[in-house]
């Protein structure tokens, strides 16, 4: 992206494309513009890297752009393919199945299958290459508000300390997740969906008794079903169950209680937890994706339900196109 030429862009910092948000959509798209030579910096508002297994499967074409962008060897090294699904009823397996069947007719490609590697894990990976490439993330550093003009976008930028700065860029793209304040402060608006969906816990757990060669399933416990599936290049799993709507939050004795009610599994079988989230699954979809020098791409722009693996997949093609 050539810088403009305009007088007033004499007045910029020396940086054509501020990124918002560290997430897999933004650090896709810091990837990108440090390897094409686009003088670019990239803010995020917590203070480290994110630790959660959250966004699991890269889907072929996501992997093809990951080849492109030179992390995928690492990728393939940190991940596995997607494990049969086990049914368990009354503490026994009942059958094994496929959560996604081989089409013969999709188009050839070099990853014909879908990918499992935990989130922090692609984020850790991007941001080493972003890293090899001269980049690096500026963790406590929110985006607080922005303006612009027709010649350049003003950030304010405020540290974790407090203290605030304000940064002129050509180029504004807030990756910053589903309740952006990049598109907040351009008042662009989500066309949101209702669902039945409910909402979810997904916790990174430590435990025992069970194989990792499969992605664990309880169907009919009390309160809905429970999912564990085993984290590749860890000891642990992810474990997915639905939750009351009110639930917010659980804490790590909340999680044993529910593998002891709705699995087989004792709550001592739970070793540790290690991260926790809840979340009410949506469908939700921006307005506009650009107001003029500023752009939306990834959760900001558009919200998935985690049921589809799309949410990650789809940002980073936001970031990549
Ligand atoms: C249980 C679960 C399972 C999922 N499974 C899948 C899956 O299998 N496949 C898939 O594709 N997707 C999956 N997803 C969805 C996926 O996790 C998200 O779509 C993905 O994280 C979106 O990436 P992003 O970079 O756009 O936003 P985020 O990951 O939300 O990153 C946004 C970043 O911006 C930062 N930020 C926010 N505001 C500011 C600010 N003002 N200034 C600076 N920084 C800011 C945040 O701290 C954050 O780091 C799943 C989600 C859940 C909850």
């Amino acid at each position: 992206m050539p810088a403009d030429p305009s007088p007033q862009a004499e007045s910029r910092d020396a940086v054509d494309v501020l990124i918002v948000g560290a997430g897999p959509t933004g650090l896709t798209l810091a990837v990108d513009l440090a390897r094409r030579g686009v003088r670019s910096r990239i803010v995020e508002a917590a203070d480290r890297q994110f630790t959660g297994s959250r966004g699991l499967s890269l889907q072929p074409r996501t992997q093809e752009a990951f080849d492109d962008l030179g992390v995928m060897d690492a990728l393939r090294e940190a991940g596995s393919p997607l494990p049969p699904m086990q049914t368990w009823r009354n503490g026994r397996r009942e059958g094994e199945w496929r959560l996604v069947e081989r089409d013969p007719q999709a188009p050839v490609s070099r990853y014909p299958v879908q990918w499992l590697v935990p989130q922090w894990r692609t984020q850790q990976i991007l941001q080493e290459r972003l890293l090899a490439l001269g980049g690096a993330v500026e963790y406590g550093t929110r985006l607080t508000a922005l303006h612009q003009s027709d010649q350049q976008v003003q950030a304010e930028l405020t540290q974790t300390d407090g203290s605030s700065r304000t940064l002129n860029v050509a180029y504004l793209v807030g990756a910053d997740g589903g309740r952006s304040t990049v598109r907040e402060a351009l008042g662009i608006r989500m066309k949101a969906e209702g669902g039945a969906l409910h909402a979810a816990v997904v916790a990174d757990v430590r435990v025992e008794g069970l194989d990792r060669d499969h992605w664990h399933m309880w169907p009919d416990g009390p309160g809905g079903e429970l999912l564990l599936c085993p984290l590749p290049g860890t000891d642990q799993f992810q474990l997915t169950a639905p939750v009351g709507d009110e639930e917010g939050d659980p804490c790590p004795q909340r999680i044993r209680e529910l593998i002891a009610t709705r699995t087989h599994l004792p709550p001592t079988a739970v070793t540790d937890v290690q991260w926790t989230s809840y979340y009410k699954p949506r469908t939700a979809l921006a307005e506009r994706f650009r107001d003029k020098r500023v752009f939306l791409a990834g959760d900001a722009a558009h919200v998935h339900p985690p049921g589809g693996g799309q949410g990650l997949n789809i940002g980073v093609h936001d970031a990549y196109n």
